[in-house]
């Protein structure tokens, strides 16, 4: 989501003539677009911004802006705490940016705007900038969609809802605009975004989920479709289903679980029970075999025993995730669970990360080199990470993802770049698979996980 937002930052800083530069001293404005999820990324963006305070007075006229969720939840008394710093806006306000831009150019002002826009029509308006992408999405092969934005749900451990606002899904009309304009400019695969994108449409009087994801999978020119991130309670059978039935859905979802005990799923106020999750994860691997399931756990909740831990381990065993992301329980301000009073302390926190990571990594890399000896289909993006670090003798290494969401490594040219080829596996590590381009499509073996 938060790509997706610079990306529209971007857009809108283009027909205001700004070009994007990599040399932080070359540049007349820097904009840090922030997360507040954890209290180690919002400290992050102070530490950023001491950074930018030498540079600042070394260059008075440089315009220096936070957007995002520190800046939604913090406001003015970012500006208070942060003399060199221009312009606040919250996650609601990234259209504001030309008029905030002449407030600090023109008028010399300092400011800060975190007001929540909240109808629909607004909401259409404050996306329309940025619909002027086919330029700087020229060289690229995918891009992200935003279907819907904010949350319900108030789980008791996070802060999104208070940083971005209730739930509001665009017009489907809007998106499937954009989503047209990305297929002209080239763009093969489309991610559609949202805190909760499961939950698409159920407010307004629009189309489902399921409606919108078969609408996109019928734009000519793009060739696969995904989304995330989902959530448990919001799984419908219908989408499950569409998996089956649409071939540019690609094989992967993202269902964040958690925890594997009942008793914290219910304080974290998910929605939903260990039992209720794995029956959707077991019917979504027997239907599709090859399809890719990861999530997100969260360790050391309030009050979290050993026991409960287990079974967070044995529900991860269970799934046979394909990736996770895990993280320590991190107390966030506003959200009921910062003030739960069984608190865990933080070297059990990092005891139970490190033991789950481990039993995770190793989960992975079971899964990926049973993929050894397959062929899948790839879409290739572009160099692999290594090429683009290292000297001219690796260059041909390019990197493409299987539908399951599995980054591969293959040797080609870039006239691979944006194609669907057929790789087999040769080698699988935890964090890629290598392969090579086979000529044979037939040969095409449908499981991959
Ligand atoms: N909407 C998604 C999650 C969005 S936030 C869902 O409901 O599944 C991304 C991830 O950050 C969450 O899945 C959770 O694992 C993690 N997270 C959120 N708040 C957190 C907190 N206070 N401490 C640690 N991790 C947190
Ligand atoms: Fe946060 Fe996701 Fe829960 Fe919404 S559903 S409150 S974004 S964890």
């Amino acid at each position: 989501m938060n790509e997706n937002d610079s990306e529209r930052m971007m857009a809108i800083l283009k027909h205001l003539n700004y070009k994007t530069t990599k040399n932080l001293h070359e540049a007349d404005m820097v904009i840090l677009n922030t997360c507040s999820i954890r209290n180690r990324a919002e400290q992050k963006v102070y530490s950023a911004l001491g950074r930018l305070k030498k540079l600042k007075t070394d260059k008075p006229e440089l315009i220096i802006g936070v957007g995002g969720c520190v800046a939604q939840q913090e406001g003015e008394r970012l500006l208070k705490r942060v003399p060199h710093l221009d312009i606040v806006f919250g996650t609601h306000n990234i259209h504001c940016l030309p008029d905030l831009m002449k407030k600090v150019k023109v008028e010399r002002n300092r400011v800060a705007v975190t007001e929540f826009v909240d109808s629909i029509e607004e909401e259409s308006f404050a996306y329309a900038y940025a619909e002027d992408y086919s330029g700087s999405q020229s060289q690229r092969v995918k891009a992200f969609v935003a279907a819907m934005r904010g949350c319900d749900n108030f789980c008791s451990y996070c802060i999104v809802p208070y940083v971005r606002g209730r739930e509001m899904s665009r017009k489907s009309a809007d998106i499937l605009q954009e989503v047209n304009r990305l297929a002209e400019s080239n763009i093969k695969e489309v991610t559609l975004v949202g805190q909760n994108v499961n939950s698409y449409g159920n407010k307004e009087e629009d189309i489902s989920f399921t409606g919108l994801l078969k609408a996109v999978c019928r734009v000519n020119g793009i060739e696969r479709v995904r989304f995330m991130t989902s959530h448990p309670k919001d799984m419908s059978e219908e989408l499950i289903e569409l998996f089956g039935e649409e071939d540019k859905l690609c094989r992967h979802i993202h269902l964040p679980v958690q925890s594997g005990s009942n008793i914290i799923l219910e304080k974290m106020k998910r929605g939903y029970t260990r039992e209720d999750y794995l029956n959707k994860a077991c019917k979504l691997k027997r239907l599709y075999p090859e399809i890719g399931i990861t999530s997100d756990i969260i360790v050391g909740f309030p009050g979290e025993t050993e026991a409960q831990f287990l079974e967070t381990m044995s529900l991860i065993q269970e799934v046979e995730f394909d990736n996770i992301f895990s993280f320590k329980y991190s107390p966030r301000p506003e959200t009921e669970a910062a003030a739960f009073d069984d608190h865990i302390p933080e070297p059990i926190k990092e005891e139970r990360l490190d033991i789950l990571q481990k039993m995770q990594r190793d989960i992975t890399l079971r899964k990926n080199q049973k993929m050894v000896g397959q062929i899948v289909d790839i879409l290739i993006e572009g160099k692999s990470k290594t090429a683009k670090g290292a000297s001219h003798t690796a260059n041909n290494q390019l990197m493409g993802r299987t539908s399951c969401n599995k980054a591969v490594n293959i040797s080609g040219d870039d006239a691979y770049v944006g194609k669907i080829v057929p790789v087999r596996i040769e080698k699988a590590s935890v964090n890629s698979l290598l392969g090579f381009i086979v000529k044979n499509r037939e040969e095409r073996i449908h499981v991959c996980c």
